[in-house]
């Protein structure tokens, strides 16, 4: 059994010197849950950020995910021994496979190949990422452990079309990490995000990320620039009342309207 912490650090889209330093920054700000991937192309620079941050290896908790073309029973096992070299590291601490794919039965052969790499401890704990709870139910149905975490798209935007998922995971106890959790920065200047960050004299940034937290998930933010990587840690001190977390909740959906008098008091 591993403790994951209630907020890790994203790695998506980037390389190079600046993977290094972001994860360096992250690590020296207070993350200890790291996500990579395989197909991010950063595995090497997160593990050297990792050497060189002088933190405990014993401190931090790795992410790394096997990728789709790697799907099936041997296939994965090698793909986990070359994320475990890029890395540098001689275990994973949360080994995800990445998505679902079309094919049942690679996906249940990679399944199984990760139950080996957990038994074996190269593999501290074992999950998967983009399952929907009928890819969750056919796990149950054909292996016996099941996936620690469940790391989905997980935003106001989008709550209402992941709410099945989050509703199964917290019936199984699987923690669910919610990735893209500023939506990719796409969103995150909306009004009333705006409107509750000021009332609360926070970032739109921190009430996005408390809203996730407060909906038992585990954000993982990306940032590049050490002030953000910061500001993003800072939600602990934060919390959304009811009226406000069913006004992001309805953010996507348009089901806000439902909470109309508490946007007008907001906006005002
Ligand atoms: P995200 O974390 O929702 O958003 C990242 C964007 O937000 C970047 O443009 C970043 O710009 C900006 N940002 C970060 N903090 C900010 C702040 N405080 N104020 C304003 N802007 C801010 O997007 P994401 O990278 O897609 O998701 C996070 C992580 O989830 C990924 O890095 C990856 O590890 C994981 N992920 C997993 C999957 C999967 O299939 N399992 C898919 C997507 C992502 P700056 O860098 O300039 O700050």
């Amino acid at each position: 059994m591993i403790k994951i912490p209630k907020i890790g650090f994203g790695t998506w889209q980037i390389h190079g010197d600046e993977a290094v330093q972001a994860t360096l920054a992250a690590l020296k700000a207070g993350y200890r849950l790291i996500d990579t991937a395989k197909i991010y192309g950063n595995e090497r620079e997160v593990g050297q950020a990792i050497k060189r941050s002088g933190v405990p290896r014993s401190e931090i908790l790795i992410t790394t995910k096997l990728w789709n073309r790697n799907q099936g029973y041997g296939s994965a096992l090698e793909a986990f021994d070359e994320s475990l070299g890029r890395l540098g590291l001689d275990y994973i601490d949360l080994y995800l496979i990445h998505w679902p794919g079309h094919d049942r039965e690679k996906r249940l052969e990679s399944w199984k190949a990760l139950e080996k790499l957990h038994s074996e401890k190269k593999a501290r704990a074992i999950g998967v990422s983009n399952f929907t709870p009928e890819h969750l139910e056919e796990l149950a149905e054909h292996s016996a452990a099941s996936p620690s975490v469940n790391q989905i798209e997980f935003h106001p935007f989008i709550y209402d079309r992941q709410l099945p998922t989050l509703e199964y995971c917290k019936q199984h106890g699987v923690v669910v990490e919610a990735y893209s959790p500023l939506d990719r920065a796409q969103s995150m200047n909306h009004p009333l995000i705006t409107a509750i960050a000021e009332q609360k004299d926070r970032t739109n940034a921190q009430v996005m990320l408390r809203w996730a937290i407060q909906h038992g998930t585990v954000p993982i933010p990306k940032s590049s620039n050490p002030e953000r990587i910061k500001e993003n840690l800072e939600v602990f001190d934060l919390e959304l009342s009811k009226e406000e977390m069913q006004v992001l909740d309805g953010l996507g959906s348009g089901k806000g309207e439902s909470a109309l008098p508490f946007w007008v008091k907001l906006i005002k």
